[in-house]
């Protein structure tokens, strides 16, 4: 089929220093030769080698509407495999469209969502995982997320999936050879060598799979949940720990009826921590459902912060605390206003959750140690996503396909069933890897997977 040339605009349709208009396609240094003069005259986007780049002035039929930078790519050198020509201009979004549309009277059709991706996809300059790793890249708002998706990126999962596929696809060339050859008394030793290849294949498999909920902070973050009754300073606490005022913070008890948020980043993670209304019992319909919410919030939250006021005596609402998250693994006991005299009786409190720590928001002394402890909490060291990891659920789906396919090999062999049905399992199990990588994906996959991105990727 005739390749098309493609263009859109690259960047965010908002107004910035910046903006880029990137075309593709056979006829990308034509299209983009009928827009762009190169400000010396004797010099011709056509005529100019991969990799250049030259200054000059944009135009439709009307007239001049930028000046700017076109760099050229040519196939297959470039991010799509094809002719590529970028165009670096203003940033204005009214400009950027004008442009685009100059574009499209030379030749070029509208890109759609993710299309030069899929077209790197298609000409082999990515694998699917690679593509999926794109769009990861662009939305990762941690630095472990961002190398996380850099690793997938530079084909961390491909080299462990096609590892993997080629250590299947000799467990099925085996086979093969077998059942040609049934005459050969070798049944005993394929058996065997085929039990402790397919089970080694599982193990990995196995080991990738798992990779996926290893990977879980870094993909979807994690929630810190602060926890306590009214006017303990749950608020405040969050406003000293993000650095900023987001959570609204009066002496009147029971002022944050519902979860109030706040985004930051602890060990790489990007960390959303939730201020609640507190956990009391109460008759305000309003505040019950707000209560309502933090029991919610408690229970999806990674970690919770149950904060009790140093300056007061424990009372019945701390107590009721106490007794719901007293001995849970995942909560950080805080004494707050550390800055006031002690009144509270703290060693309840260690007696309840073992460690506890002292803060104060007004003076921030002690919020350094409770950061480093939620640093601790959330460090990572086992996990290296360099070793390849399983980042959504298509590539967990084909994963453990596999898997279950390895897992049927191995009970036919151990149940001394004919080579013909462990044949059939491992060359779906290969099969199951395959569609992971995209090299036998089906067009709907391949559509999904790239409906996910953004016009101009
Ligand atoms: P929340 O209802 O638990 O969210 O509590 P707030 O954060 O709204 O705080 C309740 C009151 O305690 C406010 O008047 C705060 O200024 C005060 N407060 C909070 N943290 C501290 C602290 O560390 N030291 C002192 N002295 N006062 C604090």
């Amino acid at each position: 089929m005739q390749q098309t040339t493609i263009a859109a605009i690259a960047t965010a349709p908002v107004k910035s220093g910046l903006g880029v208009i990137r075309i593709s396609g056979p006829e990308a240094l034509r299209v983009a030769g009928r827009v762009f003069q190169c400000k010396n005259r004797d010099r011709k986007l056509a005529d100019m080698p991969g990799h250049t780049v030259c200054y000059g002035v944009l135009s439709d039929r009307s007239g001049q509407l930028d000046d700017g930078v076109a760099t050229v790519f040519r196939a297959p050198r470039s991010y799509t495999g094809e002719d590529v020509v970028e165009f670096s201009c203003h940033g204005g979004v009214y400009s950027l469209k004008k442009i685009l549309a100059a574009c499209f009277d030379a030749g070029a059709e509208p890109a759609m969502a993710g299309e030069f991706t899929k077209r790197a996809f298609l000409n082999g300059k990515l694998d699917l995982t690679e593509a999926e790793a794109v769009a990861d890249l662009i939305e990762a708002e941690g630095e472990r997320a961002l190398k996380a998706a850099l690793c997938q990126k530079d084909g961390a999962l491909h080299k462990r999936v096609d590892r993997l596929a080629d250590r299947l696809k000799m467990l099925c060339s085996h086979l093969a050879a077998v059942l040609d050859f049934p005459e050969e008394d070798v049944e005993q030793i394929d058996r065997q060598g085929l039990l402790t290849g397919t089970e080694s294949c599982l193990q990995d498999l196995t080991a990738l799979i798992a990779t996926y909920h290893q990977s879980a902070p870094i993909r979807d973050g994690v929630t810190i949940a602060i926890v306590g009754k009214p006017n303990v300073g749950k608020s405040s606490l969050l406003n000293s720990l993000a650095g900023q005022d987001c959570a609204i913070v009066t002496d009147i008890a029971g002022t944050t009826r519902d979860v109030v948020s706040a985004r930051m980043e602890l060990s790489g993670l990007a960390v959303t921590l939730l201020d609640t209304a507190g956990i009391r019992e109460t008759e305000d319909v309003i505040e019950a459902e707000g209560v309502r919410r933090s029991k919610a919030a408690c229970d999806r939250a990674d970690l919770i912060l149950a904060v009790f006021d140093r300056s007061a005596p424990l009372d019945g609402e701390d107590e009721l605390m106490l007794s719901e998250l007293a001995g849970k693994e995942n909560v950080l006991c805080i004494l707050s206003k550390k800055d006031r005299p002690a009144l509270c009786d703290k060693n309840r409190l260690k007696q309840a959750f073992h460690q506890v720590t002292e803060v104060s928001s007004v003076t921030g002394q002690g919020t350094g140690q409770l950061l480093e402890q939620l640093r601790e909490r959330l460090r990572m060291e086992e996990f290296h996503p360099e070793d390849g990891m399983i980042a959504n659920e298509r590539q967990l789906a084909s994963a453990r396909q596999a898997a279950d396919c390895c897992r049927r090999a191995l009970e036919a062999l151990e149940m001394g069933m004919t080579f013909d049905a462990v044949s059939v399992e491992l060359e779906q199990a290969l099969g199951a890897l395959y569609t992971l990588s995209g090299k036998r994906a089906s067009d709907s996959i391949i559509e999904d997977v790239f409906s996910r991105f953004c016009v101009g990727k």
